[in-house]
């Protein structure tokens, strides 16, 4: 062999080698992205701001012209290649055909929380990683078999939500063995005020007493009744009895009971009431040390009439009815009527405010501490079409994504987000567009 022809082999095996290296490493991914609305327009957006991690995406929703406006929209501002797909994440075989076929490393779901558990079911099958912003719930809570659950748990555990997470942490052990990974409620609420938790665990505290997470929204749209995300989650969660967790177990409140006023920097003085969150059911069995965990989040007056006459008429209620020959479920057709939420974005103004205030021990001194973003309307609404609720759900979607494809969180098995590191996800959240604040002498709730 001439020499020329050695030094060929010798870069070809030399490249090959590197190429194999570069394999090992690599954090370039496919994603399937569920659902097309406010949260999915926001995490998709910020996907492909990303093509070093996020190659190629495949957006797949129940309404394909969606999916396609967006592609369209945003094909030409980036290297990420992007797919679309008509799919209903409520049929099992469906959605595996479609995994089979496009080969995901990842499924993102930021559609409807009624299908995470057929998702996450095709995610076992076909072996990929999964990522949701919301916790289960059934779309009909009145299915027999799901009612014995929840009037059994309302009486066991005493908390009045229809969701809760033990449906998907039955997939714990499964997705261990699978070795895939599996977080769950990874927008800013559920999500980020877990990894707040973690974070004032790791860094600011040797006990944490008590946690207050406070989610404020002081945007107005201007219209005298709207829900900033889906109406028909939103109102059946706001519609149902408060409870907070204190001394290990939960208490429950009447809906709207707990009022309290609070200053929100960014915001101003704003009502807040207790309502039951879905992170508090994981906080409480991971960091038992904590005695009191309570939610409140901020609604304004006209919100709140609205919404009381509407359930005061029945138009709040998940049960079908028979109109003239027709089925309807009153709050599916509510939804119906009231403006779709993707739709807000160019006429909120304000601010949110969301975070975690604590109250423990360091150095065995008292210590209070409060950590949180401040996200406006109107930025959220330029960088992506969406206002701040889609966009404080949707960016940490994405971070929690990166962290996962790029190996930051890799511990197989279902988790919630207070679970893993939480210092890589809330620099990439300060990196991404939802800085954090701190107070080390905030005002705490009474
Ligand atoms: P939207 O109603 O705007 O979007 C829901 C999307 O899911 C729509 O694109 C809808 O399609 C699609 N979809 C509905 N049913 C199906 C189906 N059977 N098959 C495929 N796609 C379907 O909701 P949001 O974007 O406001 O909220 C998305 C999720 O984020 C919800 O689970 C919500 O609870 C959660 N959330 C979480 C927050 C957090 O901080 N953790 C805060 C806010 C929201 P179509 O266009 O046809 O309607």
């Amino acid at each position: 062999m001439s020499e020329h022809g050695c030094e060929l082999r010798f870069r070809a095996l030399f490249y090959g080698l590197l190429r194999i290296r570069r394999k090992g490493r690599k954090t370039m991914a496919r994603v399937l992205i569920i659902g097309c609305g406010g949260v999915a327009t926001v995490g998709i957006v910020k996907c492909t701001q990303h093509p070093e991690v996020f190659e190629e995406i495949c957006i797949a929703s129940r309404t394909l012209s969606k999916c396609d406006a967006l592609k369209e929209r945003l094909q030409p501002t980036t290297k990420t290649k992007i797919t679309t797909c008509k799919i209903d994440a409520g049929n099992l075989e469906e959605v595996v055909a479609l995994m089979k076929s496009y080969k995901p490393d990842m499924l993102i779901h930021m559609g409807m929380p009624y299908h995470n558990l057929v998702l996450m079911e095709a995610c076992l099958r076909c072996k990929v990683h999964y990522l949701d912003t919301a916790a289960y719930e059934p779309e009909d809570v009145n299915e027999p078999e799901f009612r014995k659950y929840y009037d059994n748990r309302c009486k066991e555990k005493g908390f009045y939500a229809y969701f809760d997470y033990p449906f998907q942490w039955a997939y714990r052990k499964k997705f261990e063995e699978a070795g895939i990974v599996g977080v769950l409620g990874c927008g800013f609420d559920p999500g980020v005020t877990q990894a707040y938790v973690a974070y004032a665990k790791k860094h600011e505290f040797d006990t944490i007493d008590t946690l207050d997470i406070l989610d404020c929204n002081g945007g107005d749209h201007g219209y005298k009744f709207a829900t900033n995300f889906n109406p028909e989650i939103n109102l059946r969660e706001v519609s149902s009895p408060g409870a907070y967790w204190e001394d290990h177990k939960w208490h429950r409140v009447e809906p709207m009971s707990i009022h309290r006023t609070y200053d929100f920097d960014g915001v101003g003085v704003k009502d807040m009431y207790l309502l039951h969150h879905e992170e508090i059911e994981s906080l409480g069995l991971n960091y038992p040390e904590i005695k009191r965990i309570r939610f409140f989040m901020t609604f304004g007056q006209s919100y709140l009439d609205h919404m009381r006459c509407l359930e005061d008429v029945g138009m709040l209620s998940p049960k079908a009815i028979n109109y003239n020959g027709v089925e309807i479920v009153p709050i599916q057709f509510l939804k119906a009527l009231l403006p779709d939420p993707a739709t807000l974005g160019p006429r909120t103004h304000g601010r949110t405010n969301i975070g975690c205030i604590f109250t423990g021990k360091k150095d065995g001194k008292e210590k209070k501490y409060y950590i949180y973003n401040v996200s406006d309307h109107q930025e959220a609404y330029k960088e992506t079409g969406a206002q701040a609720i889609s966009y404080t759900t949707g960016v940490p979607a994405m971070c929690g994504a990166m962290m996962v494809l790029t190996g930051k969180w890799n511990t197989p098995g279902v988790h919630n987000v207070e679970e893993f590191n939480p210092d890589p996800f809330i620099d990439a959240l300060n990196k991404y567009g939802l800085p954090t604040r701190e107070s080390y002498d905030p005002v705490l709730v009474d």
